[in-house]
Formats: C-alpha cells, sequence, structure tokens
C-alpha cells in the first residue's frame, strides 16, 4: 500500500508552498487509496517552539487535511536516531568532526550554501590519540563516510539525476556538535520506520536526497518513490520562506477562507485554470502528477 506524508519543520508560520506540498502529497496518497502521514520535523528543537508545532496542525486542519494515525513528532525519536548512529559506528562508517563553522567556511568560498558545501575531510583521518585530545576542550559533530560512488535514482517530476557523493557532498553529518541529530539521518529514520513509500517535497530539498539514499541502503532499507515539486516564487520572482509574511497562512487566513486559499493554489499548480474557491475532494478528482509543472512557479499578486 503507498504511505505518503507531509513533514513540515515547524520553525515559522506555513506558507503557501509548504501548502502547495501538502495539497500534492495528500492528493498522491489518497487518490491511491493510500494512507497520509503527518510529521512534525521538530530535530532542531531550538528554532521549533512546541506553540509552533501546534499552529502548524492547527492550520492544516483549517484546510481540511486530515492523516492517519497521530502525529510523530521528531523530539520523541532521539533515542532511536541514537539507535541508528551506532549501527553506522559499529560498521566503520562514522568518526567524529571537531570543525567548525568558521573552520569549514575559511576552506571554502564563504559564499556556498550548505548543499553545495564539499567537506574536504579534515577529520577523517585523526588518529585515537588526536580524537582523545581535541575530545578535552572541544564536542564533535558525527560524520558518515561516503563512498566514491555514483547515485543514481529517478524522481517522479524531475526525472534521472545522478550524484557521486565524495566527488559532490563529502562526508556529511549525522549528529551536531551540540548534540542535535541532523535532518538526513531523522529524515531517513522515519521515513523507514513509518513505511513511507512515497516521498513528495520541495525542489530546494532534491539535493539532500542522494546523502538520504546512500543512508537507505547503508540501513539496508528500500527507498521510497521521490517527487520534488517545485518552489512557488512571489510575484517579484524570489523564493517564498518563512519570513515572507504576506504569504503566510497568518495573513492569507485573516483575507481568503480554506475554499478560496485552495483555490489559489490549485491555480498554482495547474490543476485548475482560474483561481476560484474548490475543496480539497473536488482537487482530488483533478489530480494528476502530469499536469504539475516542474519548474518554479511564480504567484500572482494576491
Ligand atoms: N522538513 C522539511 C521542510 O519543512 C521537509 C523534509 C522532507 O519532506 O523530507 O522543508
Amino acid at each position: 500500500m503507498v504511505t505518503g506524508r507531509f513533514a513540515p519543520t515547524p520553525s515559522g508560520r506555513l506558507h503557501l508552498g509548504n501548502l502547495l506540498c501538502c495539497l500534492l502529497a495528500w492528493c498522491s496518497a489518497r487518490k491511491q487509496g493510500g494512507r497520509f502521514l503527518l510529521r512534525i520535523e521538530d530535530v532542531d528543537e531550538p528554532r521549533c517552539p512546541a506553540r509552533l508545532a501546534d499552529q502548524c496542525i492547527e492550520d492544516l486542519r483549517f484546510l481540511g487535511f486530515d492523516w492517519d494515525g497521530p502525529v510523530l513528532y521528531q523530539h520523541d525519536r532521539k533515542e532511536r536516531y541514537q539507535e541508528i548512529l551506532e549501527q553506522l559506528r559499529e560498521k566503520g562508517l562514522t568518526y567524529p568532526c571537531f570543525c567548525t563553522r568558521a573552520d569549514l567556511h575559511t576552506e571554502q568560498a564563504p559564499n556556498l550554501g550548505d548543499t553545495q558545501y564539499i567537506y574536504p575531510g579534515t577529520c577523517a583521518r585523526l588518529t585515537e590519540a588526536e580524537i582523545r585530545a581535541k575530545s578535552r576542550t572541544r564536542t564533535s559533530a558525527i560524520r558518515v563516510r561516503v563512498p566514491d560512488l555514483e547515485i543514481t535514482f529517478s524522481d517522479r517530476l524531475q526525472g534521472l539525476r545522478r550524484e557521486n557523493l565524495a566527488r559532490d557532498c563529502g562526508d556529511f553529518v549525522l549528529r551536531r556538535s551540540d548534540g542535535y541529530f541532523s535532518y538526513q539521518l531523522a529524515v531517513v529514520a522515519d521515513d523507514i520506520d513509518s513505511g513511507v513509500t512515497e516521498v513528495v517535497r520541495g525542489r530546494d530539498i532534491l539535493s539532500a536526497t542522494p546523502r538520504q539514499i546512500f543512508l537507505y541502503r547503508t540501513l539496508g532499507a528500500q527507498p521510497p518513490q521521490w517527487i520534488h515539486i517545485p518552489l512557488l516564487l512571489d510575484p517579484q520572482g524570489r523564493r517564498l520562506a518563512k519570513r515572507d509574511k504576506d504569504l503566510d497562512l497568518d495573513a492569507l487566513s485573516r483575507r481568503f477562507s480554506p475554499e478560496e486559499i485552495l483555490g489559489l493554489l490549485a491555480c498554482a499548480c495547474r490543476l485548475q485554470e482560474r483561481p476560484t474557491a474548490t475543496t480539497l475532494l473536488s482537487l482530488l478528482r483533478e489530480f494528476d502528477w502530469d499536469r504539475i509543472p516542474r519548474e518554479s512557479i511564480r504567484l500572482p499578486k494576491l
């Protein structure tokens, strides 16, 4: 059976881009008669207060979404993440990394984003004695060693993709030096444990997918079907972000009904020609991945 999910990070109020993702993930799973799960990705606890997680759930209910079973919270899953980290450590795949953010940035062009950043392996070759000495003054992050191997996968919307992890990414972080687990570890652990077979999410995360596939394989699990949806841009052509308050649900719910918001989303992703009010049930009838654009979508002025 198909199992889809929506996995928002509650570091701000949901915006139209997040809602488009939920809409398409929900339609895809429900259209196939599948299960649909909701997971709150609050692994980075300091950035994700409980009040924003509650708000996120309330916003999804306001729009009429439903999901199966209880909401899963990443903050409840630390023991499980630790277990997985241990499994990888036992395979000899992990090592402590003492590099600070400043160290990493002086080695590379400082304006490279996290996804383009390639870890040069500075701490991969430390001896036991060096590790002990460094541990006295600093806490370490934990990285996983990646193989010099091409990862190839097929995305339902973005087509065939390939990346060599060693060349294009480098060893990546599983647990941060402040003790919080990384998104990469948490998302894979959760999707495996929840039996997720279909991952629908923003195209901005496409570049993290090869790292996640590597974790699936290393843990002996079958990766899901990947579907990376286009990003929504504001009327000026900039990517929507949580700081864009005028397109978040706080502002939108003051101006529009849930049906009108669904209409805006449906028109943006071409499930309907005009932004007229609609319901989840009628969108479910219209839904077809072949109608959804692959490129970023610029929103009109609302
Ligand atoms: N939590 C991520 C976000 O809100 C989504 C992660 C995923 O769907 O894999 O952007």
